[in-house]
């Protein structure tokens, strides 16, 4: 059974998600971008084996601490090669060691199987990272929101197609954490999110 739990961390508040395998003991996080120490106090109280690092993209705020906890833990760092090799326009100069991921990529938390989803827009390689009926989703959309697509990588017809080719297959029950701000449901989304209305432009 796969628990979530939050630390806003950093100067830009971005949402390091926490996601625990109690039965194994072991957990992964989703964007630990600053206050790293912090963070692996967290886990260690816990007693959980730290297994993987998971960022949806490059961006400081999202990846400032992974360095760190890739030290203390050797978990890798899963991210889209788009974004690994662009990390250093984007202020993200980070030591860690990166595993490139593509679209569709499965990956193991334990017995729980994961799935990479490029979700490119707010930047070339954005991912979103599914596991079991939750998506972790970066800076993909947001509660009542997107991410940013006017920062150098952006691009907002890419996002809008994220949006709506990616998320479709899902039902409304898909639960999404996002990379700011609070949780919400797909359903939520569609039904307030004017991003994600029928008719949008391509
Ligand atoms: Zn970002």
């Amino acid at each position: 059974m796969l628990s979530v739990d939050l630390k806003v961390v950093g100067f830009a508040r971005a949402n390091c998600w926490l996601i625990q395998l109690e039965s194994e003991k072991i957990c992964a996080v989703v964007d630990p971008g600053a206050s790293p120490r912090r963070l692996w106090k967290w886990i260690s109280e816990k007693s959980l084996e730290l297994k993987l690092i998971l960022l949806t993209h490059s961006h400081l705020d999202h990846i400032g601490g992974a360095h760190y906890l890739q030290r203390k833990s050797k978990a890798p760092c899963l991210m889209h090669p788009l974004d690994i090799k662009n990390r250093w326009r984007w202020f993200g100069i980070s030591f860690a060691q990166f595993t490139p991921v593509e679209d569709q990529q499965m990956f193991k938390l334990g017995s729980v199987t994961g799935t990479v989803i490029h979700t490119p827009g707010h930047s070339p390689g954005s991912v979103s990272f599914l596991l079991q009926d939750r998506l972790f989703s970066g800076d993909l959309i947001f509660a009542d929101g997107v991410g940013r697509w006017d920062i150098p990588g952006g691009d907002f017809h890419t996002l809008v197609q994220s949006l709506k080719q990616k998320l479709e297959p899902f039902s409304d029950a898909l639960s999404i954490f996002p990379g700011h701000g609070p949780s919400t449901t797909l359903g939520t989304e569609r039904a307030r999110n004017p991003m994600l209305r029928p008719g949008k432009p391509e």
